[in-house]
């Protein structure tokens, strides 16, 4: 459950990553400034703690050295003495000459310690200010300073960690120096101060850099967010309003501010607009005028067309009075009128879709009764051409909420493409229904349309064979109004086809008006149930 949770809020970060710029350029930055102010702050931490340190010590080792030289003094005006006691004596002055002096500060811990490897009594002893100082200095550093005993008697030091006021470990430093006692031999006297108040400095310089670092990644977060978002807000502005053109809404515009480079985008931007709304409104004004004109035209011829087919019918039904060739002319003008007619009829069919004005009116219709129909319908047409025409229904339902006057259009026209292009060969028309949608194909095994033909079969006026006279054959327009038709149903109707090999048409509905589609009941083209059909 929890990786579930964990899963989803990852993908939900991913895609906020992907889809906000905004987010990007602003984490980026962030990171980016966190390194350099990290790194730089860094620098700064080492560089100030270092230099604190190195001036500390020189002031350190300075007044040790001047520590050492008053003892040194002390001892050498007391050069005389030879009672043990009175060495011991000059040895605790001297002890509290140095813990009394400025040399020291609070928590400086003070230790003379005899140098090892002396002959001689061991007079006086060791002095330190807690029974802990001496542990405090390690062998390499007292080994450093009893080896300077006879030399030029440096100061050594060495970093310490010693308690402090609070019972917490503090660094300290502890330096140290020899001296020589007359009559009691060499000695080494070390301070080892405490450096907490270097380090307290320190801390607070770290403290101080976290805290404008901090604030100087926050600034920098904040401003990056404010400038993406002035450049952004407009970027995303112009695809919203893209969005909307693109939806058709063309009056949509970007406001206009300023001069900037944003201000001539939104310039440009709205510039194309206007270009595009303007060519739009042409093409659509000419498109109207276009389709108020095929609609104009074919009404206008409607009526001489009427006379015209009144006037050649009396010639055609006279024709056996007349002279052979005359008596031919009358049967021709009779045929061309009739096409005429037909394709007046398409024509302005077409029209009506292309003004959007086509209404359906559908009722509860079966299927399979309306596909008999036009099977009978064109039955005599498809017997002068030696096809069979089989229906395969395998049951199911074949009611569909449509306007048979239009199905039946469809069949019909499908009916007698089949017939015209199937070479005499059998006509199998199948009917299928699943509980959401009814499909009908019209599957014939005549010459077939070539893959490029296919392309264009719904085109208006659109004929395979080019050679074929305008003057016979349908009207080019019969599978562009089949195709309206089954949109209007929100239908489907598509085509398959091999050449040679015939073509299926399918048609598929959805049985309820207004019902979506999404698969069709039967396939494309259906189990083939003509054994050899092609090499009839
Ligand atoms: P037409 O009035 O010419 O039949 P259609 O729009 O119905 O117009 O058909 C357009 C063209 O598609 C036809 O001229 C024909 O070339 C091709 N076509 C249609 N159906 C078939 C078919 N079943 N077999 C082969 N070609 C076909």
């Amino acid at each position: 459950m929890r990786d579930v949770n964990w899963r989803a809020w990852r993908n939900r970060m991913m895609r906020l990553w992907r889809t906000s710029l905004q987010l990007r350029t602003v984490a980026i930055t962030v990171v980016l400034s966190l390194l350099v102010i990290g790194v730089i702050g860094a620098y700064m931490a080492v560089s100030v703690g270092t230099n604190l340190f190195d001036s500390r010590r020189d002031q350190l080792l300075s007044t040790t050295g001047r520590a050492n030289i008053a003892v040194q003094n002390l001892f050498n005006a007391s050069a005389e003495q030879a009672a043990a006691s009175e060495i011991e004596g000059t040895t605790y002055a001297a002890f509290d000459l140095v813990s009394r002096s400025n040399a020291t500060t609070g928590g400086t811990q003070i230790a003379i310690l005899r140098s090892p490897d002396q002959d001689g009594p061991r007079v006086p002893g060791d002095l330190a200010s807690t029974p802990d100082t001496a542990d405090l200095i390690n062998t390499d550093l007292r080994e450093q300073v009893a080896a300077s005993a006879e030399g030029d008697r440096q100061l050594y030091w060495q970093s310490v960690s010693m308690p402090g006021a609070d019972g917490e470990m503090d660094p300290g430093i502890a330096i140290g120096s020899s001296i020589s006692i007359p009559n009691a031999g060499n000695y080494e006297l070390y301070l080892v101060y405490d450096l907490s108040d270097a380090q307290q400095t320190l801390d607070s310089v770290v403290r101080t850099l976290w805290f404008g670092g901090l604030a100087l990644l926050l600034l920098i977060g904040a401003v990056t967010y404010i400038v993406v978002r002035l450049v952004v807000g407009p970027v995303r502005l112009a695809a919203e309003v893209s969005q909307k053109l693109a939806a058709g809404q063309l009056e949509q515009r970007i406001p206009e501010h300023g001069e900037d480079v944003i201000a001539t985008l939104a310039r440009s931007f709205n510039g194309m607009a206007d270009s595009l709304q303007k060519q739009i409104v042409r093409l659509a004004t000419l498109s109207q005028i276009q389709q108020r004109f095929v609609s104009d035209v074919s009404h206008e011829l409607r009526t001489p067309l009427t006379t015209i087919r009144l006037a050649g019918d009396v010639l055609y039904d006279q024709r056996d009075s007349f002279p052979p060739a005359t008596a031919r002319t009358a049967e021709l003008l009779h045929t061309q009128v009739e096409r005429f007619e037909v394709l007046l009829a398409d024509l302005l069919e077409m029209s009506r879709y292309d003004a959007g004005a086509v209404e359906i009116s559908t009722e509860p219709t079966n299927l399979v009764h309306l596909v008999g129909n036009a099977i009978e319908s064109v039955s005599a047409v498809a017997e002068s051409k030696g096809s069979e025409l089989r229906l395969i229904a395998p049951g199911g339902y074949f009611e569909a909420e449509v306007e048979g006057r239009r199905i039946r259009r469809i069949l019909q026209n499908l009916l007698s493409n089949a017939i015209d292009h199937g070479e005499g060969r059998p006509i199998v028309v199948h009917v299928d229904s699943n509980t959401t949608a009814v499909a009908i194909a019209v599957r014939d095994y005549g010459i077939g349309i070539s893959a490029a033909a296919m392309e264009h079969v719904f085109d208006r006026f659109w004929r395979a064979d080019p050679s074929r006279q305008r003057t016979i054959g349908g009207t080019g327009l019969g599978l562009a109004i089949a195709l309206e038709d089954a949109a209007l149903h929100g239908g489907w109707l598509e085509v398959w086809s091999e050449p040679g090999q015939g073509s299926c048409f399918r048609l598929t509905l959805p049985r309820e008006r207004g019902g979506v589609l999404v698969s069709s009941p039967l396939d494309l083209p259906p189990a083939d149930p003509v054994a050899g059909g092609d090499d009839d």
